[in-house]
């Protein structure tokens, strides 16, 4: 209520009580009937005044309400008619208010619309039990080819696995669906995302073209690769090429060499025979990593395989000066599915890592921890060397990558490709203190 209601409504109560106190005092000192019944009636006159205050004031809150819900100019006239000059001034500011904030969500939603539009994922959001489609983009459009479809129902003649697919959906599942667009063949994962909002609920769907992913971290592992092999191949042919290039030379320009010179070539054919034999050597590597056996699957006790492979281990590498030691967590009912021989490999080449992380004077300490998580049995190897190279975790399962000078690079990438044949993963984790390498592998119930 402002300044000026705030005055009128004391003045009336003012003139109602005196009024009444008037009235008392007549009827106090009995004076003639008709001075009271006048008195009466003028109370009545002011009490109904009141009243009418009231209605009227309460009428204008209303209609300031009415107006401010609609927010529409029309109203917004028609209510601030007979308003006071308070109510229309805020009625202005929450109006100008409510204005500015309804063009802001239109333009954060034409912004949004925009930025799906543009997605490569075809997205589509579905609304209610008639499963209306309220938002969709170019993608989603040109996967079902029907720019016009209102509801779902719309577009099941021509994609009825599709839409049933859409239909049986849940957040989280995992599906795909096979589909066709202008390059062909393409197949998509679904996703999925439920919310309600005003009481409404949401479906948005986004089918991605699995393929498209896949290339680009195809073409990402071969680029890697390819700068490995690459490097490796041209530290041994640079030399050679060069070499025997200068040796030609010397050799067609100096018929009957002397001693020192016909020593310095013996030297420079050393040196070519020896890049040959690493290229050789690199060879035959490449060839261990390309024709991994099928794994010949096993029933093996995990504790004692470890211990077993442990002391295989120390017998190759400890000597008098330097043994490393190995704790070992792993419950004696633990039982793996796998490939003896081949994980084997993988365990020796995680140890031997391990162990040659640890710098000069550190002694080398591992612990082995095995758990069955569900399906799984989970084996975590912890040393206390210097930890991965820092940014070249995502390198250190590429083939032939190396940062060690005598190292060969096929470590990691042959236990990777072990244990993925064994249906399994290996991770390397971040730790604290050194390096930790975690390995899943099948478990078998007993
Ligand atoms: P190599 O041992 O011949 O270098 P690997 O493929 O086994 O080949 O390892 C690749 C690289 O990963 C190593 O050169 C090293 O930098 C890093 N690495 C592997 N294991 C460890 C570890 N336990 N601690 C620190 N770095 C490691």
């Amino acid at each position: 209520m402002g300044k000026r209601e705030t005055m009128r409504l004391f003045l009336r109560l003012g003139l109602i009580m005196a009024s009444m106190m008037l009235l008392a005092f007549l009827w106090s000192i009995e004076a003639s009937p008709v001075k009271v019944a006048f008195m009466i009636l003028l109370v009545l006159i002011l009490i109904g005044e009141l009243w009418s205050f009231l209605i009227h004031w309460r009428r204008e809150t209303l209609r300031f309400l009415q107006g401010l819900a609609s927010a529409d100019p029309a109203r917004l006239q028609s209510a601030t008619g007979n308003m006071s000059q308070d109510l229309v001034l805020l009625f202005n500011q929450l109006s100008d208010r409510l204005r500015t904030l309804k063009l802001e969500k239109e333009q954060q939603y034409r912004y949004l619309a925009m930025l799906v539009e543009q997605l490569e994922v075809a997205v589509v959001c579905i609304s209610g039990e008639e499963e209306e489609l309220v938002l969709s983009n170019e993608a989603w459009r040109i996967l079902t080819g029907n720019a016009h479809a209102i509801r779902l129902r719309s577009l099941e003649p021509d994609f009825p696995v599709l839409i049933s697919l859409l239909r049986e959906h849940r957040p989280g599942m995992r599906q795909t669906y096979r589909g066709e667009n202008h390059s062909g063949q393409i197949t998509y994962a679904l996703g999925l995302s439920a919310f309600t909002l005003s009481d409404k609920s949401y479906r948005l769907f986004t089918l991605t073209d699995i393929h498209a992913a896949m290339r680009v971290g195809e073409m990402e592992a071969w680029q890697r690769l390819l700068r490995v092999l690459t490097h490796e191949i041209m530290n041994s042919i640079a030399p050679i090429s060069s070499l025997s290039e200068t040796l030609s030379q010397q050799m067609k320009h100096n018929l009957k060499p002397s001693e020192t010179m016909l020593h310095g070539w013996a030297e420079a054919m050393q040196a070519i025979a020896s890049r040959s034999e690493n290229l050789l050597a690199f060879t035959n590597r490449y060839r261990q990593l390309s024709r991994l056996p099928e794994p010949r699957f096993a029933p093996i006790p995990l504790k004692s395989f470890i211990e077993n492979i442990w002391l295989l281990f120390i017998h190759s590498y400890a000597s008098s000066s330097f043994s490393p030691t190995m704790t070992l967590a792993c419950e004696e009912a633990l039982t793996i599915k796998a490939d003896k021989g081949l994980l084997e490999q993988v365990l020796l080449n995680i140890f031997k890592n391990a162990v040659e992380a640890c710098g000069a004077g550190v002694l080398p300490h591992i612990q082995v921890e095995a758990v069955l998580q569900g399906e799984m049995v989970e084996i975590l190897i912890k040393d206390n060397g210097e930890g991965f190279p820092p940014g070249l975790e995502s390198d250190l399962f590429l083939p032939f990558f190396t940062t060690k000078p005598e190292g060969s690079g096929i470590g990691l990438s042959l236990c990777r490709q072990i244990v993925l044949r064994h249906g399994g993963e290996i991770r390397l984790l971040a730790a604290e203190t050194g390096a930790c390498v975690a390995i899943t592998l099948p478990a078998i119930h007993p």
